[in-house]
């Protein structure tokens, strides 16, 4: 359960970024210390002591939230980012956005195979992202042991495109 001043952080941008969209913002959020440590907090407490080795973050709204959870587990964070933007080796997969689709990437050497990894980012929609963001951490061996969001638009059903992988689904708002 978030408390109500969370909730209320998080605001609905009409028509962003194109005409029809209602946009989740959370940025209100992280102007408020103690906003963001509730959000870490009711993500430690969702995860039940759950054993996680890695915090893989989603560019770029996913690395708000996720570094500070992996600084707050004490435990590696990894980028994953879009085509073009990590410096060393990478690997690529292809993902369908709600608004078009790219390609995204994770450094080969992020991972040491057979680690467990929380797949985070701000917001789930479609489930498009997070699933290409599961087959690159699967591809280097990793294993998918749960996904963070701080919010879900349920609507989507993109809970249901991740259960296969994994059904450790933690969000905090819908
Ligand atoms: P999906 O791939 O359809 O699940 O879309 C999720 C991705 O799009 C995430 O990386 C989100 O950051 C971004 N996204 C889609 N809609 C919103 C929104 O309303 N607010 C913030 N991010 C959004």
């Amino acid at each position: 359960m978030i408390s109500t001043k969370l909730k209320n952080a998080i605001r609905d941008i009409p028509d962003f970024p194109k005409p029809g969209i209602i946009f989740k913002d959370i940025t209100p959020i992280l102007k408020d210390a103690g906003l963001c440590s509730e959000v870490i907090e009711a993500f430690v407490l969702e995860m039940k002591g759950d054993k996680i080795d890695v915090i893989a973050g989603i560019e770029s709204r996913g690395f708000l939230f996720g570094l500070m959870l992996a600084n707050r587990l004490q435990i590696p964070f990894v980028p994953i980012r879009k085509q073009g933007k990590l410096p060393a080796k990478t690997i690529q997969e292809p993902c369908e956005l709600e608004y078009g689709s790219a390609i995204l990437e994770l450094h080969q050497d992020a991972l040491i195979a057979g680690q467990r990894v929380m797949i985070h980012d701000d917001l789930l929609a479609t489930g498009g992202t997070v699933s290409a963001a599961t087959r690159l951490v699967q591809k280097i061996g990793g294993v998918v042991a749960g996904y963070s969001f701080v919010i879900s638009l349920d609507f989507l059903n993109g809970k249901e495109k991740l259960r296969g992988d994994s059904e450790n689904i933690i969000t905090l708002a819908s």
